[in-house]
């Protein structure tokens, strides 16, 4: 047992659908522009690699539909931007993952919402500054509850996000550029993945921004629907 100065906060964790054990959070990567539509909507090439940024493990907010917590509007941004995702939570770690092995070394899915400052990753694009302020902040990832692999693969499905019930995001998982072991390769040959870590695998065309008092949902395929109201 370890002697601290003070308690520890305790560790960042996520509800799994059906069960009372939470799944214990390490860190939290994202993928850029994995989608074709959505990185020429951001005004680039589609054919770029992959490359990746990440979020704190306690900016990670659960955001179940039945329960669609309050979220807090984050200051210094005028331009908050959903971006719906499907989440790949790892169990089994490892560094230079090869893709024929990637889909061993996760544990389960999830919906999440990569909630981005955009005018701070404009301002941090154009100034070549980091973009840990558009991205990381304070429960910037609202994700639903996750649901063990069990033997899924998935490659194609429907990813979708609505504000409001107007459905603003529609697309499929077949169209990422990199789909998930090709992720987990290249991830794993920058830093060596940890159980308890989690990939947010990119968000398709239609991103847009929320206001104070509208309701995001959305889903990927059938796990469990993500919900949320920006106070
Ligand atoms: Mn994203």
């Amino acid at each position: 047992m370890s002697d601290y100065v003070f308690t520890p906060p305790d560790r960042a964790s996520l509800p799994v659908e059906g069960r009372t054990a939470r799944f214990p959070l390490r860190r939290i990567f994202c993928v850029g522009r994995n989608y074709a539509a959505h990185a020429r909507e951001m005004g680039n090439d589609d054919r770029d690699p992959p490359f990746f940024f990440s979020k704190p493990a306690d900016a990670a907010v659960p955001a179940p539909i039945e329960a669609a917590p309050r979220l807090p509007y984050p200051p210094m941004t005028a331009d908050l931007h959903f971006e719906i995702e499907l989440a790949v939570a790892i169990g089994a770690g490892g560094a230079d993952i090869a893709t024929g092995d990637a889909w061993d070394h996760v544990w389960g899915y999830g919906v999440a919402v990569d909630l981005t400052r955009r005018d701070l990753q404009a301002e941090a694009k154009r100034t070549g500054r980091p973009w840990d302020w558009a991205k990381g902040f304070d429960q910037s990832a609202p994700i639903a509850p996750l649901r063990p692999a069990q033997g899924a693969r998935p490659g194609a499905g429907r990813i979708w996000l609505a504000v409001d019930g107007e459905v603003r995001q529609d697309a499929d998982l077949s169209e990422m550029i990199w789909p998930i072991p090709d992720i987990l390769a290249h991830l794993s040959q920058a830093v060596a993945l940890r159980p308890g870590d989690l990939v947010l695998t990119g968000t398709p065309a239609g991103v847009g921004a929320v206001t104070r008092g509208q309701h995001v949902t959305g889903g990927a395929m059938d796990l469990p629907e993500i919900g949320f109201t920006l106070d």
